[in-house]
């Protein structure tokens, strides 16, 4: 059976996304899905999934020494009701949790699977959900109902949903810092915000979360250089 390709709904497209909604030509090229995520999403989303048992430990961590945190990462609490040691992380970890526990159920539900046994501890059931989740990773970036969401905020795509709490957990314990601050203006908001995360296959911006591949972001340096009147500015 031949089918027709179609573009990955991942981060990888964004900025081919974007020239599409203007409805005016542009030279962007899709990255396809293999069949439904391409290759690259694919592997960055088994990568973000095994991360995240080791993250979740180090947040665990905070919430026993009960160090402080930006009030930023948790935004649920209710105004006037005062925080205790630790409970952002707290907080933190019963989202991420209840979110990968909440998609393994789903897994569970859709593919006529026998219910999960609630584990005791909390460390054994972050095991359990994880190795769940990656035994089942290919079925949810293929054939999930949601998989061919785009990973656009709020996406009930559970590959952008897996992202989501790895890129949280990374800010929340201060592992996104090493960060190569690109000279160029976002193509998209214009705020000089874009960055190269260590290890990443894109360079995003920090404001409003586009992502351009290294080969876009040289072609965008060049067009902005070409449109600035002293050409070795950028
Ligand atoms: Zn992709
Ligand atoms: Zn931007």
């Amino acid at each position: 059976m031949h089918t027709t390709p179609t573009p990955c709904p991942g981060p990888c497209n964004r900025a081919w996304r974007d020239a599409e909604h203007t409805g005016l030509p542009h030279d962007y090229t899709p990255a396809w899905g293999q069949p439904v995520h391409c290759q690259t999403c694919q592997d960055r989303t088994r990568a973000d999934l095994a991360e995240l048992p080791e993250l979740l430990a180090a947040i665990q961590m905070e919430a026993i020494r009960g160090t402080a945190k930006p009030a930023d990462v948790i935004t649920s609490r209710p105004a006037g009701v005062a925080p205790w040691p630790g409970q952002a992380s707290r907080l933190l970890v019963d989202h991420i949790l209840g979110g990968l526990t909440e998609i393994a159920d789903d897994v569970r539900e859709l593919r006529g699977l026998a219910p999960r046994r609630a584990a005791v501890r909390e460390g054994t059931a972050v095991t359990a959900t994880v190795q769940f989740l990656a035994a089942h990773l290919d079925w949810l970036l293929d054939h999930h109902p949601a998989a061919g969401e785009t990973h656009e905020r709020q996406s009930g795509n559970p590959a952008a949903q897996i992202r989501a709490f790895n890129r949280t957990a990374k800010r929340f314990t201060a592992r996104d810092n090493r960060m190569e601050q690109k000279a160029a203006p976002c193509k998209r908001c214009t705020w000089r915000a874009l960055a190269f995360a260590d290890g990443a296959d894109y360079v995003e911006c920090r404001n409003c979360g586009l992502l351009m591949t290294p080969a876009e972001y040289q072609d965008w340096v060049a067009e902005v250089a070409a449109n600035t009147p002293n050409r070795n500015a950028a």
